[in-house]
């Protein structure tokens, strides 16, 4: 925490070395995009973007989630979202999921987060709500998730490496040799899983975004764009989905 307290405490000289121009930020913020990515981090959208101060509104939450939209469920994600989009005019919501995420892994694997259960009900009901998907008609990637496909494939990519049968013939090296490479493609798949069902979860955050009211009204009159990206937290590779062919690439 030290050095991170000396460093704001130098960050005005800083600023000021690098040219940026803070003063006329008292004047007001106009941001072109609302920026919503995980709180992880390592997931730094400002730093990734090179974007100064004024330039990106964020919001990050465990697990880059969007609540449905629902007045009876107030919350502060979905005040943001609607004081960006309604408020501040953003042209552009981004929302950005990334490897190795804790939150889309837990739901995954079905971890068990009874010592954390303020997290727990936020998973739980990010997944039991599936209004945006109803509202678009778009395939309902919840349920996918509740349905637990990628945890089913998970579990299998972890039990995969098990311990083969030794026959007499078979030397240890060669054994733990066989065991490396199943544990390796266990892991691979595990990964492999993950990154799927975090784009398929960007998309299902995406669909509750076209659920807001005030979203709606911008993507209907044309002057709101929504992007839906995938960072490599160990690359440092955006991917961005093109809904042409529903497949993430490479910036
Ligand atoms: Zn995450």
């Amino acid at each position: 925490m030290h050095s991170l307290i000396e460093h704001a405490r130098a960050f005005p000289a800083r600023a000021d070395a690098d040219g940026w121009q803070l003063a006329p930020l008292a004047a007001g913020q106009s941001p072109q995009v609302l920026f919503i990515s995980c709180s992880d981090s390592r997931v730094i959208p400002s730093l990734i973007c090179r974007a100064l101060p004024g330039e990106l509104f964020e919001l990050r939450t465990a697990g880059n989630i969007v609540p449905a939209y629902s007045l009876d469920r107030p919350s502060g994600e979905a005040a943001t979202i609607e004081f960006a989009v309604q408020v501040l005019r953003v042209n552009d919501i981004v929302v950005c999921g990334h490897s190795h995420c804790g939150a889309v892994g837990a739901l995954v694997r079905g971890d068990d987060l009874t010592t954390v259960p303020a997290l727990a009900r936020w998973l739980a009901d990010t997944t039991a709500h599936h209004t945006a998907s109803e509202n678009t008609g778009r395939p309902d990637t919840d349920s996918q998730n509740t349905d637990r496909p990628d945890t089913d494939r998970a579990d299998t990519g972890r039990r995969a490496p098990g311990i083969p049968q030794q026959t007499a013939h078979e030397t240890t090296a060669e054994t733990t040799a066989e065991t490396t490479a199943e544990t390796a493609d266990a892991t691979a798949d595990d990964e492999t899983a993950l990154t799927a069902a975090v784009q398929r979860h960007v998309l299902t955050q995406l669909d509750r975004l076209r659920g807001y009211p005030a979203v709606r009204t911008r993507l209907a009159d044309g002057t709101l764009t929504l992007h839906g990206w995938y960072y490599q937290v160990h690359t440092g590779t955006v991917y961005a989905h093109r809904p042409c062919d529903d497949t993430f690439t490479p910036l």
